[in-house]
């Protein structure tokens, strides 16, 4: 038996073993299969293609996903070539923003191809080389995405930054970008470029008497308009509101006045807004690169003075000359210069007190701001503030005068006079969707109060956007800030869409008010405005006050408030004091 074991062991021991090696293959194979079937289930329903091609170029493998992306079925292609054809190349969106090869290793390279059914497609692209074994190349494997989508929300994002959302036309930084092109190519030619800036006369009244959506398609005209009368190669912008561009990349003198004609022939047929015909008119301004500018902006701003000059003259259009910025009024050739003196703290305010006519209480004042110009001295805001409205810095400036009249207000509080300060907005302000955030901001900032500021709006910068103007009032009112129509008795609002916004007081226009004591109509407007505003549950103030005798009168008349220079001019804050101490003593007007 002994023996009989020992001749069986090695037996059996081979046996253990041979069972061990096909229980290992067992698993292996196990594992393997297990693993094929997992690579199966990824290839079936991953969303990407996944193709492989053979060293021939036949195709190999062609999953669900790329029957879906590119249309040809599993059985069409296997066993074939490739039948993809690459598209064309893709237009660019935007200013010359050719791309790169990003990756030379052909990760997520994006090209443009072409289905079965010939609909471009946008892919991105990843390969990776098969080997068996003995490390010879057996295929390449491609790894595609569908990303025509995405490709199509970028394509609209960019579209969206360089293209004005009304009428589909370049905005103002595609403009921008393509005149540095044109002044470059233009200078190796010694050539030049002309740049034209439209805007249409009158073109608020429309808005107001037709109403807006109206105004939007007679400004979605325009457009078409101009593109009959100018060539291909000539660009037609809208810089925002009803100011247009046009810009011509090879001119002269004599072709630029041509072209001005035809731009004003192509606009004086009455445009048909919703069956009304409309007439408008437009003043254009003219400048040449490189005589009237050496870089984009410059040459826009002395097309923008050249286009005041046309507006005020009424001349149509205006070829840009230094003759022309010279006697034009000179707060044209200040534009340039207006954003340094924010920036270099030139401007500067005066405060104007108002005094309540029963308590005779000094109830707070208004921040009017001067620009101290280092050549012309002292600059009244008259002389600007329009300027700024139709540059764009008008923000810049009001954010100024809100952060260093809040300041004041604060350094008035340290000195124990409690008074609230009042700042005047302009129309353009009121369609600024930021704005009520960035006051709030400098509120925060300046430790004053929001019941502490108050904000001036004209009765017709009101009815330039009349719903936007509701919008940014409303939020300015919910913080806090108090709010006043300036000018009142000037513009045209209706007392209906008064009594819907969020005011707190009216202040009656100063040309109503300066003299009736003697005028007649005057005065009776005065004490209309009063009741009618009383009954509206607002206060009311009078500005323009110059004498005691319409003071008495204006207390007569149950007028709230008063402001003038019977009481005080506008004064820098040192000044203030002083009349503080003296005058305001003496007549018994206190805090
Ligand atoms: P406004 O808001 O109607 O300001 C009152 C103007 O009337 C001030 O002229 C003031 O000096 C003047 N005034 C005050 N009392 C009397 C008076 O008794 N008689 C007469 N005849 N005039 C008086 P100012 O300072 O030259 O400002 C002119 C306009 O400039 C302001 O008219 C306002 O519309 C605008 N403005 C001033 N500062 C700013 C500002 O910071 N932002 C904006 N957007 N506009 C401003
Ligand atoms: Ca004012
Ligand atoms: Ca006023």
């Amino acid at each position: 038996i002994k023996d009989n074991l020992k001749r069986l062991i090695p037996a059996v021991d081979r046996e253990l073993r041979e069972a061990a090696v096909r229980r290992d293959r067992e698993k292996a194979e196990e594992a393997l299969e297990k693993s094929t079937q997992t690579l199966e289930a990824v290839v079936q329903s991953s969303p990407l293609a996944i193709i492989v091609i053979d060293p021939i170029g036949n195709v190999q493998m062609w999953n669900p996903a790329a029957e879906q992306i590119f249309g040809w079925s599993a059985q069409e292609v296997l066993g074939h070539p490739l039948p993809i054809v690459p598209g064309e190349k893709k237009p660019e969106f935007g200013p010359n923003r050719e791309r790169g090869p990003q990756d030379k290793k052909f990760v997520n390279l994006e090209r443009r191809h072409k289905r079965k059914d010939g609909v471009l497609i946008d892919t991105s692209l990843s390969t990776a080389l098969l080997c068996d074994h003995q490390g010879e190349i057996s295929g390449v494997m491609w790894i595609i995405a569908d990303i025509t989508e995405r490709k199509r929300s970028e394509a609209t994002i960019n579209h969206m930054a360089f293209y004005d959302a009304l009428t589909d036309l370049p905005n103002r930084t595609l403009l921008r970008d393509r005149l540095q092109q044109a002044m470059l190519i233009a200078s190796y030619g010694s050539q030049s470029v002309g740049l034209f800036l439209i805007d249409l006369d009158r073109f608020r009244e429309i808005n107001d008497t037709l109403g807006h959506h109206r105004g939007d398609a007679l400004l979605q005209q325009i457009g078409p308009r101009l593109r009959d009368a100018l060539q291909a190669s000539d660009i037609i912008a809208r810089l925002g509101g009803d100011e247009f561009a046009v810009l011509l990349p090879q001119v002269d003198v004599e072709q630029a006045t041509l072209v001005a004609g035809q731009i004003r022939k192509a606009l004086e047929k009455p445009f048909l807004v919703e069956g009304i015909p409309i007439v408008i008119e437009a003043s254009i301004g003219i400048a040449f690169s490189p005589d009237h500018g050496e870089n984009p902006d410059s040459l826009i701003q002395h097309a923008d003075i050249a286009m005041y000059v046309a507006k005020e003259h009424k001349t149509g259009y205006t070829l840009y000359s230094s003759e022309v910025d010279k006697h034009s009024p000179r707060r044209l050739a200040l534009l340039g210069e207006l954003r340094d003196a924010i920036d270099l703290d030139h401007l500067f305010l005066h405060y104007q007190p108002k005094i309540h006519l029963w308590t005779r209480r000094i109830i707070g004042v208004e921040a009017l701001v001067r620009w101290q110009h280092p050549q012309y001295g002292v600059i009244p805001p008259d002389q600007f503030i329009t300027v700024a409205e139709h540059s764009g810095l008008i923000k810049p400036l009001t954010l100024w005068v809100v952060q260093t009249a809040l300041h004041q207000c604060n350094i008035w509080l340290q000195e124990g006079r409690q008074l609230r300060v009042a700042v005047n907005l302009s129309a353009r302000n009121l369609e600024d969707p930021q704005l009520p955030d960035q006051i709030s901001e400098l509120l925060d900032a300046s430790g004053v109060a929001a019941s502490s500021l108050e904000l001036e709006i004209t009765e017709s910068a009101l009815m330039v956007n009349p719903a936007h103007a509701m919008e940014a009032l409303t939020r300015l009112g919910n913080m806090g800030i108090q709010l006043s129509i300036d000018d009142f008795g000037t513009g045209y609002s209706s007392l209906g869409y008064l009594k819907r916004l969020p005011v707190n007081q009216i202040k009656i226009d100063k040309s109503f008010v300066k003299e009736m004591a003697t005028d007649e109509s005057d005065a009776m407007i005065v004490r209309s405005t009063i009741e009618l505003t009383h009954n509206l549950g607002l206060k009311v103030v009078a500005e323009g006050v110059e004498s005691l005798e319409v003071l008495e009168k204006l207390a007569a008349l149950n007028c709230d408030a008063a402001q003038g220079y019977y009481i005080s001019r506008p004064v820098p804050p040192s000044e203030l004091n002083v009349w503080f101490n003296e005058t305001a003593a003496l007549k018994g007007w206190n805090l």
